[in-house]
Parts: structure tokens; sequence; C-alpha cells
């Protein structure tokens, strides 16, 4: 990676990182697209990071398809180059980089090791893979903020960029675990976005927020999710939890649908003009 660095750099190029943990799909293939628009080179790194993981989460499982991201990532051509190492950690790793503000709330309440592991390993990709810009998608919209948190905090030399959610026909968002899902689950999980959608167009009509989500979640439940962690519209910034709804305001939704955990969110205001 250092060598290549040197001679992109002796050539003026520029160069942006698309971090990932693999089992590539059109989600992130849209954030090498999106990169490739304003960038020479484009560094995908693959890496299943085990600090994101809890004991008792789905990393030994995780998708591991290296072959097949290859072959995705071979169509774009020469400016992308992957970089996928066997570990980032050394055996007697002790150092970890645990984030507050818009690492504590939603996901990190639910996951509290979670936002500790993503920050930290991206901290380490962005000495290992110091390009310019990084890209992250809005699918994961708490873990941009907190990356960007980190970014601003650190002073660390790079810009962060964010890329919309890409969803499938039926309005689920591409995600890796998907392909855990059964065929049964599959034909149910769509329902999570056509509660989101409805949900906001019923706070549009009047109804509190809170209540709103009250109905979505007793629906989602009853079309056989098995819980919701959560289900409410924050502030898009602080993700806060919404005074008012307001066009800035966030609907961020983890629910379970069997063993798989599925993340979405969206702006309030696409969500009203969402078809
Ligand atoms: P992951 O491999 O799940 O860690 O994701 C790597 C990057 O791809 C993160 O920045 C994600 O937010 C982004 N990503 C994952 N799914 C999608 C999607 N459906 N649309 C856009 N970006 C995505």
């Amino acid at each position: 990676m250092a060598s290549a660095f040197d001679l992109w750099r002796k050539a003026g190029h520029s160069i942006a990182l698309v971090p990932t943990m693999g089992g590539l799909h059109g989600g992130h293939l849209s954030l090498v697209a999106a990169a490739l628009t304003t960038h020479d080179k484009v560094v995908v790194s693959i890496y299943v990071n085990p600090t994101q993981f809890a004991k008792h989460e789905d990393l030994a499982d995780y998708p591991r398809t290296m072959t097949e991201d290859e072959a995705a990532l071979s169509r774009f051509g020469d400016r992308v180059s992957i970089f996928a190492p066997d570990s980032l950690y050394h055996e007697d790793h002790a150092t970890m980089i645990v984030p507050q503000g818009a690492a504590l709330p939603l996901e990190g309440a639910h996951r509290p090791h979670f936002f500790t592991g993503v920050a930290t390993v991206v901290f380490k990709l962005f000495q290992a893979v110091p390009a310019d810009s990084a890209f992250f998608g809005e699918k994961d919209y708490q873990q941009l903020a907190v990356i960007r948190q980190m970014v601003r905090d650190l002073s660390l030399p790079i810009v962060i960029l964010k890329v919309p959610t890409m969803r499938n026909a039926s309005g689920l968002a591409l995600s890796s675990r998907n392909r855990y899902l059964t065929e049964e689950q599959s034909a149910i999980a769509p329902q999570l976005y056509r509660e989101m959608r409805a949900c906001a167009q019923v706070v549009a009509g009047g109804l509190a927020w809170q209540d709103a989500c009250d109905g979505a979640k007793d629906r989602l439940i009853a079309a056989g999710f098995a819980s919701v962690d959560y289900f409410m519209f924050c502030e898009a910034d602080s993700l806060a939890p919404a005074t008012v709804v307001t066009d800035s305001s966030r609907l961020l939704v983890a629910v379970w649908l069997g063993k798989t955990r599925l993340i979405d969110n969206e702006s309030y205001r696409l969500l009203c003009i969402a078809q």
C-alpha cells in the first residue's frame, strides 16, 4: 500500500478510501462509483473487523466472499485497488478509541462495544491508507456521524463524504446481512421501509411522532419481526430524540427479523415524498 501511494502521489493523483467489511453489494459499489467521479484512485478496504462484534454476535458467520468481491470490483478497472489485510491488530493490541457524543444513543445503547470497534478500525485504516477522502454510506447514518466527529475531534487530515442508501425495488436497504434472511423473512423484510414511509406520512398528517412510531412498531411485530430495538425520529445532527419533527429530522430504526438485525434510516422529508 505504501509503495502504491508513493507512485500515485508522485503522479499527482487524488486518492479515496472506501472502507468495507466485504460481502459487497450494490450499496458498496455505489460508494466506489461516487468516489471514482471525484478521485483518480480508489482503495476499497475489505476487512471484517473483530473489535466491532460482541462475543455473542455474528463475527464467525459474517459473509466472506473475497472471490466475488474481487470480480465485482474488477469491473471498475485499474483505478480501483483492494486493501485486504489479514489482521489490523497486534496480538497484544491494547489501545482503543472510545467515541462519546454521537456514539452514545441508538446503536451505542444497544451495542455498547460497537462504535469503539468502528472508530478504532477506521482510525487504523486512515493510517494504513492515508487517502484524501473517505466515502461512507448513509445506510449507517450514526456511524457516519461518529466518524465525522472523530475526524473533527482528532484533527485527522481526511475529508469524509457520504453516499445515499441504495435500496432494492421493494425498498429494503441493501446490506451484507440480508444474506442471512430465509425466503420467508425476505418477503417480510420490505415491510420495514413501508412502515418508515407510513410513519412519516401520518406524522405529516398531524399525529405525534411517538404515537406514530408506536403504531409502526406494533405492526412490525404483527408482520413477523421478532423485536424492535428502536424506531424513532432524531435530530439529524445531534441524534438526540426529535422534540418536534421537522424537515431536518431523521427516522432511525433497528429491528430483529429472526436472528438477523436490520438497521435503516431516512430523512423525514424524503420519507414523506417516497412512493
Ligand atoms: P459494511 O461493509 O457494511 O461495513 O459497509 C461499508 C460501507 O458501505 C459503509 O459506509 C456503509 O454505510 C456502506 N453501505 C452499506 N450498505 C449500503 C447501502 N445499501 N447503500 C449505501 N451504502 C451502503
